[in-house]
């Protein structure tokens, strides 16, 4: 965790100018607001203020918006895009996201909390990543000629070709917004969908931003609609909508579940995203001070708002005590602050009803036995941030494996320490959840770190470093984590079609 360079002044003005005024969301290549006349505020977690109001968009909305995306499917100009033309386009959307790189991390910071710097480095900088490398996607969409056995002697040419799969509902969260939706957004404009985006309602801003970048990085009208608007309203609809193709949801399992309900009207294409408890496993002969503060990276970044925090920490008895000492040090040396202040390591939690949740896990750990080493408490920060969704790193010693804050997801900055003595009786431990996105190993016997992560199930796993992912490396989860891989060649499998023709050749 490291501190950020001071904000470059343009940037602020610009966010200035952004925040001044209130929002409007972006249908068919227009700036309109909700179809009922309502908005609801975007909030700074940081001091519980309002920054601005965004539309209140519903069903009616949602419908306008994927009738244009429907529209600008049909449209031959966006079907019939030449692969390098698209490649090009995604391009320059890096190119724009690049040149406003600094506006975005602060109105990123601004809405969702996290460190200016954070915002910087990875939602904005992995934003950037995530259309450079889709952008070379387009001309490599290729079939497949088949080598077909058919009867009577006929002779035929079997081929596959690759198409889009249509409207993509894109609905994603407030944890990651901008790169969450940049996840989704360059696949599916790589491979020639159309969309509607519904950012979480906690942080439309960065997205309403990011759709006047593609406007002005030549977007067609109606291939990207953003609707600002809540889960059970628009969320819901957009999962329902008989003209929506496909849905990528990222979220919680809770509310995945519900997508997939809604989508089985017509029986739309789903893949999910969802949540994780993830193990962190420690072995005897890793390097306890290393691993100490990787693993309070590990957990505490993003103030712990991450489906792939490694929040059980499971650490050989033989080194237990030395790495708890060193990462609770590290727990309670974490600057706490406003993500403007460039000496901020860990912001906010991003809103009020969220605090309210993450304070119930603290509570629900102490009253079950946890052992509290560091934190639980909220952070004294003075005006005028006393209204700001604080927390303090909180790191807990659990005697049992059966606790609430070692099986249920908080997506807070909330550690659950455990040893272990058995190999085999700790990784029936870390596979023992509804879960399965990621799990780490540390330790200087890659053999040994191999075949542990032979036996977890998890979609990720990292061996000696945490929470680093790559547009190229697809990215999903085992079990309750999810349905399917984004980034890498296998997202696009998510965004198409394939279609087998057969031509008689006799
Ligand atoms: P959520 O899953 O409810 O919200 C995620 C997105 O889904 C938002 O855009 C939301 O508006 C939308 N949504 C909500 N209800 C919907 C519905 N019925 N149909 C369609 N879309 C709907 O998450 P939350 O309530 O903001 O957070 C609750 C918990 O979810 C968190 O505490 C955390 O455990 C988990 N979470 C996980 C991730 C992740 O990346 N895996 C991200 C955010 C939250």
């Amino acid at each position: 965790m490291h501190s950020a360079a001071a904000p470059v002044t343009g940037a602020a003005e610009a966010v200035t100018r952004f925040l001044a005024e209130p929002r409007t969301m972006f249908i068919g290549g227009h700036w309109v607001g909700a179809l009922s006349g309502r908005s609801f505020a975007s909030v700074d977690p940081a001091t519980g203020t309002v920054l601005t109001a965004v539309p209140d968009g519903d069903a009616a909305d949602i419908d306008r918006a994927v009738q244009a995306a429907r529209r600008a499917f049909d449209d031959a100009g966006w079907r019939r895009m030449s692969p390098l033309d698209r490649g090009a386009l995604l391009n320059r959307i890096a190119d724009v996201i690049e040149a406003h790189a600094e506006e975005l991390a602060l109105l990123e910071s601004h809405d969702n909390g996290k460190p200016v710097s954070v915002a910087r480095a990875v939602d904005v900088g992995t934003s950037v990543k995530l259309f450079r490398y889709f952008a070379g996607w387009p001309s490599k969409l290729e079939g497949s000629t088949i080598p077909v056995s058919p009867r009577d002697g006929l002779r035929v040419l079997n081929y596959t070709t690759r198409q889009p799969v249509g409207v993509a509902g894109l609905i994603v969260p407030w944890n990651f917004p901008v790169s969450m939706a940049c996840w989704k957004l360059a696949p599916a404009l790589a491979t020639g969908c159309t969309v509607v985006l519904k950012p979480a309602e906690e942080t439309p801003l960065s997205t309403l931003r990011l759709a006047e970048l593609l406007q002005e990085a030549g977007v067609p009208d109606g291939v990207v609609n953003v609707v600002t608007g809540r889960g059970a309203t628009a969320g819901a609809a957009l999962a329902a909508h008989d003209g929506v193709d496909k849905i990528a949801f990222t979220g919680s399992t809770e509310t995945g579940r519900a997508v997939v309900r809604a989508a089985a009207g017509n029986l739309k294409k789903v893949s999910l995203e969802l949540g994780g408890k993830s193990p962190n496993i420690v072995l005897p002969d890793a390097d306890p001070q290393a691993v100490a503060e990787a693993a309070a990276q590990a957990v505490f970044f993003n103030q712990g708002q991450v489906c792939t925090a490694g929040s059980r920490l499971y650490v050989h008895r033989k080194i237990f005590d030395e790495v708890l000492d060193a990462v609770t040090e590290r727990a309670r040396g974490i600057v706490v602050g406003p993500g403007s202040d460039p000496a901020t390591e860990m912001g906010p939690l991003v809103s009020a009803r969220h605090h309210e949740r993450v304070t119930g896990f603290i509570d629900a750990g102490r009253e079950q036995g946890a052992r509290l080493a560091a934190g639980g408490g909220r952070p004294d920060l003075g005006a005028p941030y006393d209204g700001g969704y604080f927390v303090q790193p909180t790191v807990f010693v659990a005697p049992d494996d059966g606790l609430r804050i070692v099986q249920e997801e908080i997506f807070g900055p909330v550690l659950a320490a455990m040893s272990w003595d058995d190999v085999d009786d700790l990784v029936e431990r870390a596979n023992d959840s509804p879960f399965g996105l990621s799990a780490g190993i540390w330790t200087s016997d890659l053999g040994h770190a191999h075949r542990i992560a032979d036996e977890l199930q998890a979609g990720t796993v990292w061996i000696n470093c945490y929470n680093l992912t790559d547009p190229a490396s697809p990215f999903g989860g085992f079990k309750q984590s999810g349905w399917g891989r984004e980034m890498g060649r296998t997202v696009l499998d998510l965004y198409t079609e394939v279609k087998s023709v057969w031509v008689n050749l006799s």
